[in-house]
């Protein structure tokens, strides 16, 4: 599937608690970014409509056979949503596409089939930690016992709708827990079509369910409510702080966090096939035009071979097809927002003003209707001081940095507030693995950049990039608790 009409893709603005559709007061306007029409408006839940979800999942978690049933039941329950989520593609992708940013292509071919696996992933966990016996002394007998939380309240950004928030469900729901999950407020409604399946799958109701609306009502309501065992969420460090002092307000809830970035990549001269390694840097950055919690957004190359790998970015960004989420093509989507948009162009304006060069793009892209286009940019001639190089952009924007040896590299990838994800690009492998020693992130990715479909691998970030981890076992390990049991052997003996 490559394209649709976007008049003809219908939504549900509604939320979806205790099994079913709940329509909703309040109204925010929700836009395409593609063209910047109005498609909906979206109902806000305030702290009765989420007291309502939370006691409905509470219920569901008590009384529903979600917790009691055998775990494998649990996973074949989920493996069948999976299944489902799959064959649902030519609805799903386009519900995707149309308010967000990803090309129905993309949707299609990348972001449903991987929301699908990673359920399946985490199925394959529901009866694999139960726990275990301790090496206590003879006369007693020890144990760990993993126990869902309960109600887990999940909060997610509008960047990959689907997969963030499956990041977030599939391994809370797979340890027995029941969701309730506040999508971004800018793309709300592909997961109601995740919870509609959910039910059709065999997940009981109110184990699974939606509440939209904006974070200052709808997200505070729901980390403070008093039913909510723990909160994970992933979004902007500015928002995770919030987050983490309403669990500390309201109950010393446990967080998982996964923030904002502004990963290095780093380019040493000897890295083999300094062309193919600048595509790979352009795609870092230009990927979902920027809108990638670990775009590589800080390039550091060794000096020699800068101008080489600059005209190597620059042509690969040329070669982007900027287009509407349901244009056949596109490989440069829109921003999410007018006012992402602006925000961009205001970092960039002020960062050339006070010195740097643009080497490529630097403005907005005009397309028909109002879209929110930004041209893929590289900066040159910054500082660490710069404005481009020290916030999270959130957009195709790439700073390029020179250096002439691995201590300067190393000093020049530190940020001073974020550790998400770094790159390292050479062929001498004893300096890529100092490198890897040396930087703080989160994830260290050598001669590559990106995830593979390895959902083993953990993802989460160092520093004020975040707290715990989404993916691989320790997501899973993250949504429960763990009993400590002791027993007395020597009674009646
Ligand atoms: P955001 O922080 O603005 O919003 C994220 C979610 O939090 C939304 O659902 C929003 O409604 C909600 N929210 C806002 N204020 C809240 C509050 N006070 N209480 C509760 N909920 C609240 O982030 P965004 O703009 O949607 O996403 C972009 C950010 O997410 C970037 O910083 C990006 O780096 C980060 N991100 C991180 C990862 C990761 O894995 N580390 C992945 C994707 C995105």
């Amino acid at each position: 599937m490559d394209s649709f009409d976007p008049n003809r893709v219908s939504v549900r603005s509604a939320h979806f608690i205790g099994g079913q559709y709940v329509e909703g007061e309040g109204a925010l306007d929700v836009a395409r970014p593609s063209d910047g029409v109005f498609y909906a408006a979206l109902p806000v839940a305030d702290a009765a409509v989420v007291d309502r979800a939370v006691e409905d999942a509470w219920r569901a978690f008590k009384t529903s056979d979600w917790t009691r049933r055998a775990p494998r039941e649990r996973a074949r329950v989920m493996r069948r949503w999976a299944e489902l989520i799959e064959a649902d593609v030519a609805a799903l992708a386009p519900l995707e596409a149309l308010g967000s940013t990803r090309p129905v292509a993309d949707a299609a071919r990348w972001d449903i089939p991987f929301t699908a696996e990673g359920i399946r992933f985490y199925s394959e966990f529901a009866d694999r930690v139960g726990g275990e016996v301790a090496a206590t002394r003879p006369d007693h007998l020890g144990m760990t016992i993993a126990e869902p939380y309960g109600v887990i309240a999940a909060i997610s950004p509008w960047n990959f709708p689907l997969v963030m928030a499956s990041w977030k469900i599939a391994p809370a729901l797979a340890a027995g827990n029941a969701v309730v999950l506040k999508p971004s407020e800018l793309t709300p409604f592909s997961v109601l079509r995740l919870a509609e399946l959910a039910i059709e799958a065999g997940i009981p109701p109110g184990i699974f369910n939606v509440v939209q609306g904006d974070g200052r009502t709808t997200g505070d309501a729901l980390c403070r409510h008093p039913k909510i065992s723990k909160v994970t969420f992933t979004g902007s460090t500015q928002t995770g702080a919030a987050i983490m002092a309403a669990c500390a307000q309201s109950g010393t809830k446990p967080v998982t966090l996964e923030l904002g970035g502004k990963s290095p990549q780093l380019v040493f001269a000897d890295a083999p096939d300094l062309d193919r390694v600048a595509r790979r840097v352009a795609a870092a950055i230009a990927g979902n035009a920027g809108q990638v919690c670990v775009a590589g957004s800080r390039l550091m190359v060794e000096r020699s071979a800068a101008p080489r790998l600059i005209d190597g970015i620059a042509s690969a960004f040329a070669a982007l097809k900027p287009g509407k989420t349901w244009s056949p093509g596109t490989t440069l989507p829109p921003i999410i927002s007018a006012p992402q948009l602006q925000r961009i162009d205001g970092i960039v304006r002020r960062t050339l003003d006070s010195g740097a060069q643009a080497a490529a793009g630097g403005a907005r892209i005009e397309l028909d209707g109002d879209g929110a286009f930004y041209a893929p940019t590289i900066l040159t001639g910054v500082t660490p001081a710069s404005e481009a190089v020290r916030e999270e952009i959130f957009g195709p924007v790439l700073t390029v940095q020179t250096f002439d040896d691995d201590d300067e590299a190393l000093a020049l990838a530190a940020h001073e507030k974020y550790g998400l994800a770094a790159g390292v690009h050479t062929a001498d492998l004893s300096r890529a693995l100092r490198m890897m020693r040396g930087i703080e992130a989160g994830t260290v990715w050598i001669n590559r950049y990106g995830r593979t479909a390895d959902f083993v691998i953990p993802t989460g970030g160092y520093k004020q990039s975040g707290i715990g981890k989404d993916l691989g076992r320790q997501a899973f390990e993250a949504n429960l608790r763990f009993k400590s049991v002791l027993i007395d052997l020597t009674d009646g003996a």
